[in-house]
């Protein structure tokens, strides 16, 4: 195994290198000056071009080959395997590309990203279109290197979920949007919850004090993370042992933080629970972007928005607001944190509506793939998907077409793991209350040690080992995404908080 254990070596520098990229990249986004930014990209850009060259080089690609050799007759689910695996998949995306069309990309994402900035404080999308129009190119020429493909969108979508194409995710997405857009009609026509009490003033200091309270009991180990402030919250990693957190504070949205650091805490906890052998690897990461939101989006949604959870926290909430909640029943607070009601930012939905903001996105995304869609005409479209999907219209670019980041990147392929995301979670939500009978006794009594110790075994352990489709198999026990299972538990929820009959 000479070849491999050079292999490893090889990869191990590669993941040092990626780590301290991630440290300089947390530094700016948390603690770093104002005015060090520049010396900051060139430190940045620097790292991505020793990384970008070590990783697609001549003799790495040999190393590869010569390693996979040797873990031929190895079995499959071997680390050697695994990792030969996922190396070979990297390298033969990255060795299709040209060079020249790679740094390309790059080049105009740069470019476009500030444009997007400018346009979207000025909420005009003609200042982003021309570099829109430049990417939405360059990323048709990018899939062009991998044709034959059922749709020219899918090797974008392989990029964020490997195995994803418009074939699978279209029959998932036709079925969600119908009836979610059904449920939304049920809720609707029901009386409005009340929720005026989340709108008064609640101290920053404490709200923080009480996220820790909450993330701590979650499992969250602070002598191997952190969280800090940031202006978008995010979770990153510098290896196994070091993944940290951030957050943001409203003063007047008072679940706001709390739900934001669950959700960064559920990313965090499934790398930290990833098999220590896998450290310094590729592998040592979740199994795809719809995994990772997966359990971001459990811990949000599926505990931090039930009423299990609010059983055991809302006595602490409240005793550290009684000036706003000492007349405020639990049950009034949880129907609260729950209210349903369309809105047009994406990044804002509630777990009823946040879907149908995906898949307004993944309906574009196609058509502008495959040239269905005028680049002009893309802030119409997106406003008439908008009361399609929602039955509410931005009054502006900034509210609409240009609310998100993603596309400014040349990102396209990504946005529909959010939503995959959110139906893997209901599956995997599932099996652990089929497995786990008294889950829902531990979260009302503060303990969710059964719960993250059921998903380290089933899911966080194994980390990039398997395919997505394989990791799906291992931690639900289906082979496939089912977005009735995600259905029949909105169904349940919503039908108990606004009266409805459920199906
Ligand atoms: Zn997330």
């Amino acid at each position: 195994m000479k070849n491999f254990e050079a292999l490893r070596e090889a990869a191990a520098e590669i993941s040092d290198l990626y780590a301290a990229m991630a440290l300089l990249e947390w530094d700016q986004q948390t603690f770093m000056p104002h005015n060090s930014s520049a010396d900051r990209s060139e430190q940045i850009g620097t790292l991505a071009k020793i990384i970008h060259e070590k990783s697609s080089s001549k003799t790495f690609g040999k190393l590869i080959e010569k390693a996979s050799k040797e873990a031929a007759d190895l079995p499959p689910d071997s680390f050697e395997a695994c990792l030969c695996r996922r190396l070979r998949r990297e390298f033969g995306k990255t060795s299709r590309i040209p060079a020249t069309l790679a740094a390309k990309i790059a080049g105009t994402a740069a470019k476009a990203h500030h444009a997007w900035a400018e346009a979207r404080e000025k909420s005009d999308f003609s200042i982003f279109q021309p570099y829109l129009a430049q990417l939405i190119d360059l990323r048709r020429r990018y899939a062009g290197y991998f044709q034959p493909s059922g749709n020219i969108y899918d090797p974008l979508l392989d990029n964020f979920e490997e195995g994803c194409t418009v074939a699978k995710i279209d029959p998932i997405f036709r079925a969600l949007r119908e009836k979610q857009r059904a449920l939304l009609r049920k809720i609707a026509a029901c009386g409005q919850v009340d929720d005026a009490f989340l709108h008064a003033e609640y101290d920053t200091g404490k709200q923080l004090a009480f996220v820790n309270e909450v993330i701590t009991r979650m499992g969250y180990d602070f002598t191997r993370g952190r969280q800090d402030m940031s202006e978008h919250p995010f979770t990153t990693s510098f290896g196994l042992n070091d993944v940290r957190i951030t957050t943001k504070v409203f003063e007047k949205l008072p679940v706001s933080c709390l739900l934001s650091s669950v959700h960064e805490c559920g990313h965090a906890l499934y790398e930290l629970g990833i098999d220590k052998k896998l450290n310094r690897t590729p592998l040592a990461e979740g199994a795809s972007f719809a995994f990772h939101e997966s359990q971001s989006r459990l811990w949000e949604n599926l505990v931090a928005r039930s009423h299990d959870f609010w059983v055991f926290f809302y006595p602490h909430f409240q005793a550290l607001f009684p000036e706003q909640l000492a007349s405020v029943s639990a049950e009034a607070f949880y129907r609260a944190v729950n209210k349903v009601e369309p809105s047009l930012i994406r990044t804002e939905a509630d777990e009823a509506t946040y879907n149908l903001h995906i898949m307004l996105r993944y309906e574009m995304e196609k058509d502008m793939l495959n040239g269905g869609i005028e680049v002009a005409d893309i802030p119409e479209t997106w406003n008439r998907k908008s009361f399609e999907y929602l039955g509410i219209e931005p009054e502006n670019d900034a509210q609409g077409v240009l609310q998100d980041i993603h596309w400014s990147m040349g990102e396209f392929g990504y946005f529909p793991t959010y939503a995959l995301g959110n139906l893997i979670a209901a599956q995997i939500w599932t099996r652990a209350e089929r497995e786990l009978p008294a889950l829902g006794e531990s979260i009302r009594s503060g303990d969710f040690a059964p719960l993250l110790d059921f998903l380290r075994k089933n899911l966080h352990v194994y980390g990039a080992r398997f395919t997505p489709a394989e990791t799906l198999r291992l931690s639900t026990g289906c082979n496939r995404i089912d977005p009735d299972c995600f259905m029949g538990i909105l169904e349940k929820k919503y039908a108990a908080i606004y009266g409805f009959r459920a199906e």
